[in-house]
């Protein structure tokens, strides 16, 4: 049977597929079964930010497999150790202690459940247009009645505002309010950036009213906006949730937390995470991100990369926006059909949302590919 019929066979259908079997990846890179070669413009949804195949993550995975692959979090481990201190050090203000696990939702799940036994508060406010992950507590928090429908009552106590608007968030805050969810840069919800003095509002209102604030930079973390983390560039949050890309492409996930969140022994654990394999892959990836100027690379070439998407003339644009190599293409029209016509032509993009193309180039990506890129979207959305 062939891989595409596998598949449908015998998983869920969950996922909408494209029509491409992918075998292999190098840099910015991918390759098909036929061996056909596209530049990536998704990185997994923000997974591959220091491009795929790297030797050095490679080295230390099979490397810390062979010394110790497995080390429940009941031990200690130089290599977690090693981690959680970077990790401390690479992040702003006192977000010095860390949690980990294995993916995003679970990063959201432990950071809901960090603040209401941190503050003795049951509320949560998240965004319209946000998304924190699929599982049961993340769902509530995530935007959107076509994801929470179908699995309906959803987790009580939380209350979606929109997006960059001070007033109507501070009016849904109350004596109960435990918690303020938030991405930096709402990713899913259409490449929306934070604006700067909402962000510094929010922080003021959760000083002064004993409410933690929690973002979510699930996506935007390791160098994608132009500075390690996003939060950098708005206000430092008392929860700072990861996963993606903090391993290189392994499961991984971390809650990083503030001097003001506490949390009882026992009351939140996880098998897999601080597994020995994942923080020698997360450390290695840091230690890529560092050494090649992935950060700077994001910050340049991000604005290259918008300025040239800028200047293509076009009917169909509404509009580009974007912060680093985070960047949405808004169209007047759907933006699903040229998906497909994008990977015609050997670039493979995401949506963001009905109207939105989004644009998630490995940190690594060339000034290069990233001019066939732009030719590729002006040729496809040319008249
Ligand atoms: C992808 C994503 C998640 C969910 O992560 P999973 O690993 O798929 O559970 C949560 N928040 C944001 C901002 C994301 O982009």
């Amino acid at each position: 049977m062939s891989i595409k019929k596998l598949e449908q066979q015998y998983e869920l259908a969950v996922y909408p597929r494209r029509d491409v079997v992918l075998v292999r990846g190098k840099g910015a890179r991918l390759f098909d079964d036929q061996d056909r070669e596209y530049i990536d413009c998704a990185s997994n949804v923000g997974v591959s930010n220091i491009g795929h195949g790297h030797a050095t993550v490679a080295k230390a995975v099979y490397e810390q497999y062979l010394t110790l692959g497995n080390c429940y979090s009941m031990f200690y481990n130089p290599v977690r150790a090693r981690l959680a201190e970077k990790l401390a050090e690479l992040t702003p203000g006192d977000l010095n202690r860390v949690f980990f696990c294995n993916s995003g939702a679970e990063a959201n799940e432990a950071a809901l459940k960090f603040a209401r036994s941190s503050t003795g508060k049951p509320e949560i406010i998240a965004s319209m247009r946000g998304f924190h992950g699929k599982t049961m507590g993340a769902l509530a928090t995530t935007w959107g009645p076509e994801y929470q429908k179908p699995f309906a009552p959803m987790l009580p106590g939380v209350r979606h505002v929109p997006y960059n608007k001070f007033e109507k968030l501070e009016a849904a805050v109350g004596e109960r309010t435990a918690a303020i969810l938030l991405e930096p840069v709402q990713g899913e919800g259409g490449v929306r950036v934070g604006d700067r003095q909402f962000f510094e509002k929010v922080r003021q209102l959760c000083d002064d009213r004993n409410i933690l604030l929690i973002m979510d930079e699930v996506q935007t973390g390791f160098g994608r906006t132009g500075t390690m983390f996003a939060c950098e560039q708005f206000a430092v949050p008392d929860l700072l949730c990861l996963a993606k890309s903090l391993a290189g492409g392994l499961p991984m996930g971390a809650v990083l937390c503030s001097d003001r969140v506490e949390v009882p022994l026992k009351s939140h654990t996880s098998t897999f995470g601080g597994n020995p394999i994942a923080c020698a892959a997360s450390l290695a990836t840091i230690g890529v991100i560092e050494n090649e100027n992935l950060v700077e690379n994001a910050k340049t070439l991000g604005a290259y990369f918008q300025e040239r998407l800028r200047a293509i003339e076009s009917r169909r644009i509404r509009e580009v926006r974007g912060l680093g190599l985070m960047i949405g293409v808004e169209l007047k029209e759907k933006a699903g059909p040229y998906v497909q016509k994008l990977m015609d032509r050997g670039v493979i993009v995401l949506l963001a949302g009905a109207t939105v193309i989004r644009l998630l180039p490995p940190l690594v990506i060339t000034k290069e590919d990233i001019d066939t890129v732009v030719d590729a979207l002006k040729a496809v959305l040319a008249d």
